[in-house]
C-alpha cells in the first residue's frame, strides 16, 4: 500500500469523529456546505489554518501559496483570471463574509527573499510581489543586517510587509474589490507567530499590528520548574 499508516490511522479517527451517530459530515454531505471563511495562507506546514484555529469540515475554504505572495490582478494572465473567479465563487455563491490572509514568522519565503536566493523552484513565486515587500522593508530598515538580532527584526518586518502587500493585491482582483466595497467581504490579515502561537492582526488604517488572541490563557515556553527544564 502506498498510503502511509500514519495517514490511515488519522483517517480512522476522522471517520469516528465526523461520521459517527449525528456526525457533522453526514449533515454536510446531505445538506451541503456553507463555509464562513476563506483562508489565503502560506503553505508552510506550521501555518495550517485548520489546525491553528481547530476548524471542522465545512468551516473554511483554503487557498495555500508560498508567502502568501499573491500577484496583482492581471486580466491577461490565466492564473490571475482563475483566482478572480475563485474569489467571486466564494463570495457570491456561498456569501463567505471573511477572507483571511495568514502569513507567519520563520517564513522560508521571507528568508529566501532577504537572502536574494535565485532558484528555479522558488524565484518565480517571489517576484514581483515579494520584491515589493522587500523594497518596503529596506526603505524602513536599510539593508539586511548580518547580526542575528538585526536579521530577526528585518525578517519580522518583511513578513509583515508580505501580508500587507498580499492584502493590497487581493483588493486588485475585481471580484474581491467589488465585494469589499459593497461591505460584503472583510479581509482580516494575520501574522501567525510560530514561536508562541500568538496571532498579530493588521490594522489597515496605519499598517500596524496588534496582538489579537489572549496570551494570558496559556503559559507558553515558561521558565518555571519543569523536570526537564534546561534553564
Ligand atoms: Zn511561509
Amino acid at each position: 500500500m502506498a498510503i502511509d499508516q500514519k495517514l490511515l490511522d488519522g483517517n480512522k479517527e476522522y471517520k469516528e469523529k465526523y461520521y459517527g451517530e449525528d456526525g457533522l459530515m453526514l449533515d454536510l454531505a446531505e445538506n451541503g456546505q456553507k463555509p464562513k471563511y476563506v483562508f489565503i495562507a502560506c503553505t508552510d506546514s506550521r501555518n495550517d489554518p485548520a489546525i491553528v484555529f481547530q476548524l471542522d469540515p465545512g468551516d473554511a475554504f483554503g487557498y495555500r501559496q508560498m508567502g502568501p505572495l499573491l500577484e496583482e490582478y492581471d486580466p491577461n494572465d490565466s492564473a490571475s483570471v482563475q483566482f478572480n473567479s475563485h474569489v467571486g465563487f466564494y463570495v457570491n455563491a456561498y456569501e463567505t463574509p471573511k477572507a483571511y490572509i495568514m502569513g507567519h514568522t520563520k517564513c522560508g519565503a521571507a528568508a529566501a527573499l532577504a537572502d536574494d536566493i535565485n532558484h528555479d523552484d522558488i524565484t518565480p513565486w517571489l517576484i514581483p510581489a515579494g520584491q515589493k515587500a522587500l523594497n518596503r522593508t529596506k526603505e524602513k530598515m536599510g539593508e539586511l543586517p548580518e547580526d542575528k538580532e538585526g536579521r530577526t527584526s528585518f525578517l519580522r518586518e518583511l513578513e509583515e510587509q508580505m501580508i500587507i502587500v498580499n492584502r493590497e493585491h487581493l483588493l486588485s482582483y475585481p471580484k474581491a474589490k467589488a465585494a469589499y466595497e459593497a461591505g460584503k467581504l472583510e479581509i482580516p490579515t494575520i501574522l501567525n507567530e510560530i514561536e508562541t502561537g500568538n496571532l498579530y492582526e493588521l490594522n489597515p488604517k496605519d499598517n500596524s499590528f496588534f496582538l489579537a488572541n489572549d496570551q494570558d490563557t496559556f503559559e507558553i515556553g515558561c521558565g518555571c520548574s519543569h523536570e526537564n527544564n534546561n534553564e
